[in-house]
């Protein structure tokens, strides 16, 4: 993953890998749309949101998001949206690979056994939670310091801190709908083979002994 500076302004951070590179669970005009159009706008928007209040300049992004309320009115929403679109889309690219393991490892692979019983049932349990949140939104596996596991599901661009991301799935249309149209049950049994584990096990081990915080 390329570093960037993570805070205004910020930059679009490219995909770890080629846009063809997830096909063919996840088409290669989607990647071009979703991280240069719908990512690069996210990226542009909370940066116009910003331009005009130099005193969150040196915020991280993680900063931001978690400190909605000490946002001013007439730009909190705007900072909630774009700027949870920006921390979720790169946690989401950069959670995939072409050369997925398609099985947890590591102590992440030992948690999920314990705490959910079997991967299968993991598997399910979040997939599940992609499927019932209505409209658009995201499906996690999220931990807290003490390494426990949870799935959850959030609305809109609306982020899981500060419990610490995992594991995300995207269930917004503009992620599947080329391929898969309505049938978002196919894309999400699909994006199961697309899964970064080596990635999920760093932040599930960065996340021990309490939250710190990545983008
Ligand atoms: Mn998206």
């Amino acid at each position: 993953m390329v570093l960037l500076a993570d805070h205004y302004p910020f930059e679009l951070q490219p995909l770890p890998y080629a846009y063809d590179a997830l096909e063919p669970y996840i088409d290669t005009e989607t990647m071009h749309l979703h991280h240069d159009k719908h990512l690069g706008t996210y990226v542009e928007n909370l940066n116009k949101t910003l331009a005009n209040y130099p005193r969150f300049h040196d915020w991280s992004l993680t900063q931001l998001l978690t400190n909605l309320g000490r946002i001013p009115r007439p730009i909190q929403t705007a900072v909630r949206n774009n700027g949870g679109g920006v921390y979720n889309h790169n946690l989401y690219f950069s959670g995939m690979t072409p050369d997925s393991t398609r099985e947890p490892v590591g102590a992440l692979a030992d948690a999920i056994m314990q705490q959910f019983g079997s991967y299968d049932i993991f598997k399910q349990r979040l997939k599940q939670a992609g499927l019932d949140r209505f409209g658009s939104g995201w499906a996690w596996l999220v931990s807290d310091g003490a390494g426990k596991l949870q799935i959850l599901s959030t609305p809109n661009q609306d982020v899981p801190l500060p419990l610490c991301p995992i594991v995300v799935m995207d269930v917004w249309e503009h992620a599947y709908y080329l391929k898969y149209h309505n049938l978002r049950a196919n894309y999400i049994d699909n994006w199961f083979n697309t899964i970064n584990w080596p990635v999920a096990n760093e932040r599930y081990l960065s996340c021990l002994g309490g939250p710190r915080f990545y983008s």
